[in-house]
């Protein structure tokens, strides 16, 4: 017996370990004393009340002879695939119901998507990133490049034609920068993978975060469904971060070496996977009527509002960042050229805030620290109170 080797490859995650260790240690320290948490990229706020509705309809449905229901179709309810239709015509993308595949969450399908392509595939991932990409592809074995996100990029890298990859990820808005592609970017990419053959995993996490004219989806961009699968969730969309579910686009339009990329996932989920709960999927479904977009919509307007106190706040202390505007993250540098971890420690101890150190992204996120507005908005508005007395208290106001 051998194991996959390639998981020796993988960094020990200690991120979000050390970070809560950090914090426990510093309130041990200090009990009386509060810690504001801004590192949080997770939801707080509840399911809204049409969520809980549906779902409790459901479960009352799974109670009776009549209408309980076992296996679900193979791709999603098609009452759950219409509302996602529903939602990208929104932006002006015509999808086939046969082109989504509910899931449940982003993650599997983040992971699962490689089972489509060789182990030969060169990867090309941002850096920083969501280290779920990168991860995936080192237990995988394939050969990994990294596109530099930085300052003088705004953290949104584009292709140069010299560049070669079968595989790209794109992330927009992105965790951890926040950072939102344009169309015009966005087509950069789409040209280039169609030039070259690659792929574009596109992933849309947060597209329920853009307001104004940035692009949801990498569909609105012309020439995407040749090169482009979409994954979503309704995790951040609609707080089903415990609920467990989301959904991947694979167009009709994609193809390889002659075979058909939406008949492969087709193949490989009907395999592998047994789809998502019924209750769950009329929970998600119900994110998609007037209510439910009402609710989710007011939710999702609370964590920007609170993105929108950090970020203002940096502005008048004159901190570079990017995000904080259509998403839930803030990515700010790190003051008087400290290292990543070294601020966080020292915002915690003397500010009580606890963000993310930018270093836990990957190497171009050292000198860089992560905020989130999913915490409560007391916690917010004080936090930014004690980040502002730490920057003036310590002449960092306008030097960074
Ligand atoms: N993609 C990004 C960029 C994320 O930040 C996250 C979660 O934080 C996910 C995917 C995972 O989403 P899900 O909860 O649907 O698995």
């Amino acid at each position: 017996m051998k194991c996959n080797e390639n998981y020796r490859k993988l960094q020990p995650n200690y991120l979000f370990s050390t970070v809560a260790k950090k914090v426990a240690e510093e309130r041990q320290r200090h009990p009386n004393r509060p810690i504001y948490r801004l590192g949080v990229g997770d939801v707080t706020l509840p399911l809204c009340p049409a969520v809980i509705g549906a779902l409790g309809r459901a479960v009352e449905e799974m109670a009776a002879a009549e209408t309980f229901r076992g296996y679900g179709p193979e791709q999603g309810y098609d009452f759950l695939r219409e509302g996602i239709r529903g939602h990208y015509a929104e932006f002006g993308v015509d999808l086939d119901r046969e082109e989504i595949f509910v899931s449940d969450g982003a993650n599997s399908d983040l992971g699962n998507i490689l089972d489509l392509f060789s182990r030969e595939n060169t990867a090309l991932i941002p850096d920083p990133v969501y280290p779920v990409y990168l991860d995936t592809n080192i237990m995988d074995g394939r050969k990994i490049l990294l596109l530099d996100g930085r300052e003088e990029n705004a953290f949104l890298p584009l292709p140069d034609p010299s560049l070669r990859a079968d595989l790209v990820y794109l992330c927009s808005p992105g965790n951890p920068t926040g950072a939102v592609y344009t169309r015009p970017m966005l087509q950069e990419w789409v040209n280039w993978a169609r030039a070259q053959g690659a792929v574009l995993l596109f992933d849309a996490a947060y597209e329920s975060f853009v307001v104004g004219e940035l692009p949801h989806s990498i569909y609105e961009v012309e020439g995407a469904k040749e090169c482009a699968i979409e994954i979503s969730s309704f995790s951040k969309t609609a707080g089903f971060t415990g609920m467990r579910c989301g959904y991947t686009v694979v167009p009709r339009a994609l193809e390889r070496e002659g075979m058909s990329l939406n008949r492969m996932w087709l193949r490989r989920q009907t395999t592998k996977f047994n789809g998502v709960s019924y209750v769950v999927q009329r929970g998600a479904a119900a994110v998609f009527t007037p209510e439910g977009r009402r609710q989710t919509g007011e939710a999702t307007a609370f964590y920007r509002e609170n993105a929108a106190l950090i970020a203002a706040a940096l502005r008048e202390l004159g901190v570079w960042f990017t995000g904080g505007i259509c998403s839930p993250y803030i990515w700010m540098a790190c003051p008087a050229g400290m290292g990543s971890w070294e601020f966080f420690d020292l915002l915690l101890r003397e500010a009580g805030v606890a963000g993310v150190p930018g270093a836990g992204f990957g190497k171009n996120g050292e000198g860089f620290f992560r905020l989130t507005g999913f915490g409560g908005r007391e916690e917010t508005l004080q936090a930014v109170g004690a980040l502002r007395a730490l920057y003036r208290a310590r002449g960092w106001a306008g030097q960074t």
